[in-house]
């Protein structure tokens, strides 16, 4: 292995810098050379590559974002766009691609593998959509990124004796709403891996009042949507006053965890240590406290479970 390229792909989450960092600089020490590709796959597609060194990722650690930038590229989901990114891959003399994305960019990852091309995938997203890791990179800053946004909506909330339904990012996956919610002292917990009924909610609401509870809070995650009709119809049925909260894009910015930056820099010396070995078409993880790595079609294929635990522990905290 003499030359390796990195790129950053789908959705950009805090922590992919410190990644790309930890690449950059394990590649280097190990004596290979780096190339950073601008825009994920459309850039490999573009030959949009360029030499990285030491200092290509100096001052980037505590940066949120990706100084690669990242994009959806349609075109390389058809062969003939990876034939194209195969070619620009060979006319650099690269030996291996380490792509950091989620499930999306992994199909990318695992699709160039199978043309014969050393690829190695390293989690980062915000949803923690990715069942074979305990955690993906960005998701516990997005946490953090919340649960300040709880802290505030909280203090508003309880001044004004209202329900507050808090909308966050998770279109498949209802991690950020689970974990913050637990975090944030949520009452109800709204999620797309987990079923609910309305009425069934306004009950547990008129008791929490009934019971003295200045405010309550819903965490509700994109995936179920609608939060302001939620908090209309919660409204007309229960009479308490709510309003909703869409989060949004402030979930993926902001300079990373101290856990985002540890994650990154050790998933990132792995996957160039994989690289090294010979090895290809694989993701690395954390589980259980350890560095991982998994071949990736192993890990697409290990569905997603909701932590029951987690989700009852919530209901019974907020009785
Ligand atoms: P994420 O990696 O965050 O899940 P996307 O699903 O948008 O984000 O995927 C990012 C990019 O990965 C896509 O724009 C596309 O270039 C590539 N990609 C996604 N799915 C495939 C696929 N099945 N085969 C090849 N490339 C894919």
């Amino acid at each position: 292995m003499k030359k390796i390229a990195i790129l950053t792909s789908g959705g950009d989450a805090p922590g992919m810098n410190a990644a790309v960092r930890a690449v950059t600089r394990s590649a280097i020490y190990n004596g290979c050379k780096v190339y950073g590709v601008n825009r994920g796959y459309r850039g490999l597609i573009d030959g949009d590559l360029f030499e990285m060194d030491l200092s290509s990722v100096g001052d980037i650690i505590h940066r949120g974002g990706t100084i690669l930038k990242s994009a959806r590229c349609l075109e390389f989901i058809e062969e003939e766009g990876r034939q194209k990114a195969l070619n620009v891959l060979r006319v650099f003399g690269i030996d291996g691609l380490v792509v950091i994305g989620g499930d999306g960019s992994f199909q990318g990852a695992q699709k160039l593998s199978e043309m014969g091309f050393p690829a190695i995938g390293i989690p980062g997203t915000i949803d923690n959509d990715l069942a074979y890791t305990d955690y993906t990179i960005g998701f516990d800053t997005a946490l953090n990124t919340v649960i300040d946004a709880i802290t505030k909506i909280r203090d508003t909330s309880y001044s004004h004796e209202r329900l507050s339904i808090i909308e966050v990012m998770g279109r498949h996956c209802g991690d950020i709403a689970l974990y913050a919610g637990l975090a944030g002292g949520a009452e109800i917990i709204l999620i797309p891996e987990a079923d609910y009924n309305e009425d069934d909610i306004c009950k547990k609401l008129i008791q929490s009042k009934n019971r003295g509870k200045a405010h309550s809070i819903i965490m509700l995650a994109e995936g179920i949507g609608g939060s302001q009709d939620l908090a209309e119809r919660i409204k007309d049925k229960t009479g308490i006053e709510s309003r909703a909260t869409i989060l949004g894009h402030i979930q993926r910015g902001g300079s990373p965890s101290a856990f985002d930056r540890i994650i990154a820099s050790q998933m990132g010396a792995k996957a160039v240590e994989l690289l090294m070995d010979g090895k290809s078409s694989r993701v690395v993880g954390i589980k259980n406290n350890s560095i991982i790595d998994m071949d990736i079609h192993e890990a697409l294929a290990i569905e997603r479970k909701l932590n029951k635990d987690i989700y009852k522990l919530v209901d019974v905290l907020s009785i």
